[in-house]
Order: structure tokens, then C-alpha cells, then sequence
């Protein structure tokens, strides 16, 4: 079974690298994107285990699009998203599981928290 690849879009460099740091602890293979466009190509090129999700990002494209993309594509809607967001207003969370998103996590990112939640979400992907 191949090493499982996360695909983080996130347009912080600070929390980009935190999670990075945090995962590949873990020995996961992590690939950035910056914004919405980058992260959708990454998406349809790299098909990975599992997508991390800002849901503000700069540009045309913002998370919660990228999310309703990937799930309007049967070849990838299978892929889980979680969202990692720092908003945290009423009714946020019921909108990015509308949107698509299997879960949300709110920052600031708590390593336990997020590894706890990464590896779930894997091993559910990888068993599909
Ligand atoms: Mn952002």
C-alpha cells in the first residue's frame, strides 16, 4: 500500500508549515497548494488520500468551491475533506458539511487533534 498523500490548500505560510511539520512527524507525505485554482489542479493531478481545506483563500476559488468541485466528480468525490478553518460562527460548520466538507477542524490546529482525525480519515479512504 503507497504512503498516504494529504494535499493541504491553505494560503498561510505559517499554518502551512505547521501542518507539515505535524504530519510529517508522522511519516505522511504532505503537498501544498496556496489557493483555490492550484489546489483544484492538485486535486484532479495528485487524486490524494486526503484533502486539508482553508476554506478562505484568496482568488476565484475559495474552499468551500473546491469542495463543491470535488464532489460533483464521481472519480473524486470519494476523496474525504476536512475543512481547518479558524471561523467559528454559529452555523459555519452545519455550511461546510453542506458544501461537501466530511468534517471541520478549527484552528488554532491542535497536533493531537489533527493526527487523531488525519489517520481516521485515511484509513477510511485507503479502505474504499
Ligand atoms: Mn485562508
Amino acid at each position: 500500500m503507497s504512503q498516504p498523500t494529504i494535499l493541504y490548500i491553505e494560503d498561510n505560510f505559517h499554518n502551512r508549515r505547521l501542518v507539515r511539520r505535524i504530519l510529517e512527524s508522522q511519516h505522511y507525505q504532505v503537498v501544498e497548494a496556496e489557493d483555490g485554482e492550484r489546489g483544484w489542479a492538485a486535486v484532479q493531478a495528485l487524486r490524494p488520500t486526503l484533502v486539508l481545506m482553508d476554506i478562505s483563500l484568496p482568488g476565484a476559488m475559495d474552499g468551500l468551491d473546491v469542495t463543491a468541485r470535488m464532489k460533483q466528480d464521481a472519480t473524486l468525490r470519494q476523496i474525504p475533506v476536512i475543512a481547518l478553518t479558524a471561523s467559528a460562527m454559529r452555523g459555519d460548520r452545519e455550511r461546510f458539511l453542506a458544501a461537501g466538507c466530511d468534517d471541520y477542524l478549527s484552528k488554532p490546529i491542535q497536533a493531537s487533534e489533527l493526527l487523531d482525525m488525519v489517520a481516521d480519515y485515511c484509513a477510511r479512504s485507503l479502505a474504499q
